[in-house]
């Protein structure tokens, strides 16, 4: 035995499985040509928030455009800091967003495909294996450096540009076996540490399927790859996983992009060929007429919940981070009305390198158009679910009548050119108010010709004329017919030609009638509105606005 793998029979006696053992259980995967294999890998640390859902969103398209795979493996290294059930709740947000990995971590503490584990945690006879062969070839060593040491080290690195653990600050890079052996059997602790090939002039390059070509100096740093528990460092995990796992695009976060050159060398001193990387930059927000990060401490937009609480639906925020990640998204969408956002070639090359701007106003009308292409039955279903977890008010009036809430979602819907009025759940107390006697709030005011005096005419001759058995032809006869009878004209041209002939046109009509009955002098479809509200309701709002206005004049 040569004295390095006596030190590697030392550090790891206990693992008796190869890297070839490894290569072997978890072979190449067969895919067809160009198929991309991805992956979500969180830490069990926190909770699904926007940014992380847009990466993982990124992630699972790049995987699904190629008939790829996208698993889900869990970085749990650090037990300390992991957070019980924070997986199980990451797994269903992303599943109500439409992610559902092949494989991987499928729910809590349940696995499924052929490259298990996919906790981290259950993984450390694997980098062992690596770790212990990266020792036999002398690419790594023992480091018994204590923490007072390290501290110092830092102290006096203060003004150098490469910090950590390199050239001569490597006290252990070439300890030899028997001084090893003396240390450990003296009870002292080690990390296992890189042996850098890297060199002050060497330059790492790499193309960054976002971000484009990259250079950056290569890594110096004999960096930990195992910990004094044994547990590898993510740097050190990452690379063995993703190479196992054969996955062939990396796309996280651009947090990551300064580690990039150490995560590029240790691919090389094990062997293995590097996946792509995909850096995905934070969403940004306009502030101050500058730009930051989306924060979760000062953002509501932030947190997933949010959408729900507000009553974005799910579709809606799919569709609007698809047009956070590819600025051709919507050019698409405008002459696919009507395709699942699952057909749109998504392409990892045309994502923002700088960050995507999120943008209210932008999401609210993406949420108005994906509302208005719904049935109404979906409309009803969804807001009814919203009501009953945020506006027990909206679910109470649905439950007087659910088939009337439905047909008063359809007004105006279910047709070539549907209104957009609804961008969220929220806005619908408002926007069906004067559906419900129990919300609706009279206002008298009239736009255009309608004046008062006028109103007082129309109004007394409708009362006796309307008749809700009236379908919509007949419905805006009857209104057109009465017309001349209070000084208007049927005709809006005839109006325009000779506004002076008439004391307003048909438009003027309706809008009293509109404002009687709804207090707005913009609705959808009046004639539904009519039909619904019922004949007692009518009469009944008719003749108040009729006294409102004959007390006005
Ligand atoms: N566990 C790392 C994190 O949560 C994953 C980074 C990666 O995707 O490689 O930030």
């Amino acid at each position: 035995m040569t004295d390095r793998e006596k030190l590697a029979e030392l550090l790891f006696g206990n693992i008796d499985k190869t890297p070839e053992y490894y290569e072997s259980l978890y072979p190449q995967r067969e895919l067809k040509e160009g198929a991309r294999v991805t992956r979500f890998a969180p830490s069990p640390t926190g909770f699904l928030h926007f940014g992380n859902l847009f990466t993982c969103l990124v992630s699972y398209r790049t995987a699904k455009s190629t008939d790829g795979v996208f698993f889900v493996r869990v970085e749990d290294t650090d037990q300390k800091r992991k957070v019980e059930g924070a997986i199980e709740v990451m797994l269903k947000g992303l599943s109500l967003y439409g992610i559902v990995p092949d494989e991987g971590v499928v729910a809590e503490g349940e696995e499924k495909g052929d490259y298990a584990p996919y906790y981290q945690s259950a993984r450390k006879e694997i980098y062992q294996s690596y770790a212990k062969r990266l020792v036999t070839e002398g690419l790594a060593y023992p480091c018994f450096m204590t923490e007072e040491e390290l501290e110092n080290v830092r102290a006096s690195q203060e003004n150098e540009s490469v910090k950590g653990i390199w050239g001569s600050y490597a006290k252990y890079r070439d300890i030899d076996f028997e001084e090893a052996k003396r240390r450990i059997e003296n009870g002292e602790q080690w990390t296992l540490r890189l042996r850098s090939p890297g060199t002050p002039e060497g330059k790492c390059f790499f193309d960054d399927m976002i971000k484009g070509k990259i250079e950056m100096p290569e890594n110096m740093q004999d960096v930990v790859l195992l910990k004094s528990d044994g547990i590898p460092t993510y740097h050190f995990a990452h690379a063995i996983d993703d190479h196992l796992m054969r996955t062939t695009h990396v796309v996280r976060g651009d947090e990551w992009i300064a580690s990039a050159p150490i995560h590029l060398q240790l691919f090389k001193v094990l062997g293995f060929k590097a996946p792509k990387y995909a850096h995905v930059a934070p969403i940004m927000k306009e502030e101050n007429g500058g730009k930051r990060k989306l924060s979760k401490r000062k953002d509501p937009e932030m947190a997933v919940t949010y959408y729900d609480e507000q009553g974005f639906p799910r579709e809606t925020v799919i569709e609007y981070m698809m047009t956070l990640a590819n600025s051709n998204f919507e050019d698409w969408r405008r002459t696919n009305e009507s395709e699942p956002v699952e057909k749109f070639p998504f392409n990892l090359k045309k994502m923002s390198v700088s960050g995507a701007l999120f943008d209210m106003v932008k999401l609210t009308d993406v949420s108005k158009n994906v509302i208005s292409k719904m049935p109404a039955e979906k409309v009803f279903r969804l807001s009814y679910g919203w009501a009953k977890e945020y506006c027990p008010k909206l679910a109470e009036l649905y439950e007087q009548d659910t088939d009337r809430a439905t047909a008063i979602l359809n007004i105006d819907r279910e047709n070539k050119k549907p209104r957009k009025d609804i961008a969220k759940w929220s806005d619908i107390p408002d926007y069906i108010s004067y559906m419900y006697g129990e919300s609706f709030t009279p206002c008298y005011e009239l736009t255009g010709n309608a004046t008062p005096a006028l109103a007082v005419k129309v109004l007394e001759k409708y009362i006796d004329t309307v008749n809700l058995d009236d379908d919509k032809d007949a419905w805006f006869a009857r209104i057109k017919e009465l017309c001349p009878q209070v000084g208007c004209t049927p005709n809006v041209k005839e109006y325009k030609a000779t506004p002076e002939a008439f004391e307003g046109h048909v438009g003027d009509v309706s809008t009293i009638i509109r404002v009687a009955l709804t207090g707005r002098t913009n609705t959808p479809d009046l004639y539904s509105i009519t039909a619904l509200l019922g004949e007692e309701t009518v009469k009944q709002r008719l003749g108040s606005a009729l006294r409102h206005y004959k007390e006005e004049i």
